[in-house]
């Protein structure tokens, strides 16, 4: 691709999935190493036509779509029958995973549609029940790492709920929450408090801004400011039922109340948790308490020296995290990732086969101002600074009881050291910069593996163990970062591959499906998966010969008798699926589908 080439991006003014123009310089140039990385054409053309989903003939298919146009306005369906395009971050596609791990066209959409309002979400689901054809709401489809925008089970229609939907229905400056819609990113969120005046109060954001502030709660994603579990931060949802009723969970419930936002649980039973990670609704309105601003805060950064470091520094970290001395989810990061982020293709620092050789990332960082380490510390103080003091100095004081360890001075880092985007992210300021890291291969994408464990320091060594074993066989690099929340930490791996490359693909599933297994043998679950991988994770939470997932299968059942809601999702197969193959787990290949669905089971609305 010409480097002359100019890399625009739709701002936020032009598109609710835009980035904001403080961030535009860092879009294009982000954008531009995405493109230089890429080696074929950013289409994939369509060998297999439109993807008709199980279960319903071509014919029927295409009268339901008709129908469903009538419905909503042709305006608003599509048909998902062009070539694929990959895009990058900013510019996503909402047909299918643009980080594919199968073959692009098996995790596809037949057709994208966009409601406007929580009734015309009712209208869609309506008539997925009538033609028994399969849907899956977005909100942003910036899901990257776990399937992005694609749909479970290929031919479904996929309901794009952010194009429409996407107002901040309101910010209460004085109970510090607020409403919005799917389609609010963090980029949208964080610049409407900023241009309303509202700087008392802070959001959280993931690491990257692009996301829906609803989607990621509801699939239990994290930031990394106190506020940092936004499943734990919301309160309140409004969720359109697989039937087409509406519910308001929490206060919501009781007509003309004041606490939606400000009291999550309401009367009777708490339900709000079957509509996370799960396919038992579609979230159309979502409340979200705002943090206040601390009144100050301090980026703090150590390096530790050796592989080694790992198990007595999780063991340190456990009591300051806890008593919240260390006061957001504390990120441990390998030093491998330092060099990554960087943006440049691993090609440019070896051109060898396998895992990279540890001296050839030291020789590199020993060149950048973080120096030569193993493992990098990123934290964040907040409050005033006699109060920043107290704690820094504590932290100071237990860091460096490890032979070797270095507080980095944040004075010597440049402008573009890729501490200061953690800094903001940890302040609540949406930033894009971590996708850099994707560049290291060619066609760059990405899957995680993240599984939970306490914080100590034998779990960390055991998963650092049997990734980097995975790792080593599979031939791929292992850039490992442990983040640390009150009492628990995740260990997030994420895989870097070449989508275009089907051996290196394949690498990276055996990989994965490998570690998940070494992990749930030694008592390790994810707390979030890739769609592939959720039959072979959900199956790992088979206490009591599978008594959650029998439990999952029944409320699926009762509240989606036909089906139709995101089917698979989360391992969760509606009747007209189950028993039919449609499980993927080791050794599935490529292959996503089963064989058919039940004819004719289910119930007329
Ligand atoms: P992001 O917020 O990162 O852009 P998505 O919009 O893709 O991510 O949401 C993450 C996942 O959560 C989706 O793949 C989908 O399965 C689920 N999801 C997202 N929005 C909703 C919603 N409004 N209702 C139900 N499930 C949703």
């Amino acid at each position: 691709m010409s480097s002359k080439r100019i890399f625009t991006t739709p701002t936020l003014a032009e598109k609710h999935s835009g980035i904001p123009d403080r961030l535009i310089d860092k879009a294009r140039a982000a954008k531009s190493l995405v493109y230089e990385g890429k080696t074929t054409s950013d289409t994939t053309p369509r060998q297999r036509g439109i993807a008709i989903p199980q279960g319903i003939s071509k014919q029927r298919f295409f009268e339901a779509i008709e129908e469903l146009k009538k419905e909503l306005g042709s305006e608003n369906v599509e048909l998902n029958d062009k070539e694929l395009k990959e895009g990058w971050y900013m510019e996503h596609p909402n047909t299918h995973d643009m980080m594919p791990i199968l073959d692009s066209e098996e995790l596809v959409a037949s057709a994208l549609v966009y409601p406007g309002s929580t009734e015309e979400v009712v209208k869609i689901v309506r008539w997925a029940n009538k033609f028994k054809v399969p849907i899956f709401p977005i909100s942003m489809g910036r899901n990257l790492g776990y399937g992005g925008a694609a749909p479970r089970v290929r031919g479904s229609v996929t309901i794009d709920l952010g194009r429409r939907m996407n107002k901040i229905l309101n910010i209460d400056p004085d109970d510090y929450t607020c409403l919005v819609e799917p389609g609010v990113s963090y980029y949208a969120l964080y610049e409407e408090l900023q241009k309303r005046g509202y700087q008392h109060m802070w959001i959280d954001t993931p690491d990257l801004g692009g996301g829906s502030v609803l989607g990621n709660a509801v699939d239990r994603g994290v930031g990394y400011t106190p506020y940092g579990d936004h499943w734990a931060c919301h309160s309140g949802l409004e969720v359109v039922l697989p039937t087409g009723e509406v519910v308001r969970a929490g206060m919501g419930a009781l007509p003309g109340n004041n606490t939606w936002q400000s009291f999550p649980y309401g009367f009777g039973p708490y339900s709000d948790g079957i509509f996370s990670q799960s396919n038992y609704g579609i979230v159309t309105k979502l409340g979200m308490t705002l943090m206040p601003n601390p009144g100050g805060y301090e980026s703090f950064m150590y390096t530790f020296q050796n592989e080694s470091d790992l198990a007595p520094l999780i063991e340190i970290i456990r009591p300051l995290r806890i008593s919240n001395i260390l006061e957001n989810v504390a990120q441990l990061r390998h030093a491998l990732q330092t060099v990554a982020i960087k943006g440049k293709p691993r090609s440019t620092y070896w051109t060898g086969e396998g895992v990279m050789p540890q001296e050839v990332y030291h020789k590199e960082l020993k060149k950048m101002p973080v120096g030569d380490c193993e493992w990098v510390y990123y934290g964040m103080s907040y409050g005033p600074p006699h109060i920043r003091k107290y704690k820094l100095d504590i932290i100071h004081q237990e860091f460096t009881k490890i032979p070797g360890a270095k507080r980095i001075d944040p004075s010597t880092l440049p402008a573009d050291e890729y501490f200061w985007s953690r800094d903001k992210i940890a302040a609540g300021i949406p930033d894009l910069e971590e996708l850099l890291w994707v560049n290291w291969m060619p066609n760059g994408s990405h899957i995680a593996f993240s599984p939970v464990s306490p914080i100590r320091g034998k779990d960390a060594e055991a998963l650092y163990a049997l990734a980097k074993k995975r790792h080593t066989e599979a031939g791929i690099d292992l850039m490992p970062a442990f983040c640390v929340g009150l009492r628990e930490m995740h260990l997030i791996v994420e895989i870097v591959f070449d989508s275009k490359n089907e051996k290196m693909r394949r690498a990276a599933d055996k990989c994965l499906r490998d570690m998940i297994d070494d992990a749930a043998a030694l008592g390790y679950g994810e707390y979030r998966t890739h769609l592939v991988l959720m039959d072979q994770v959900a199956g790992t939470y088979n206490w009591n010969d599978n008594a959650l997932m029998r439990f999952n299968e029944k409320m699926k059942d009762a509240l989606d008798p036909n089906g139709i809601l995101a089917p698979g999702r989360c391992g969760i197969w509606p009747a007209r699926y189950r028993g039919r193959g449609w499980e993927m787990g080791q050794g599935s290949g490529e292959k996503s589908e089963g064989e058919g669905v039940a004819p004719g089971a289910g119930t007329r609305l």
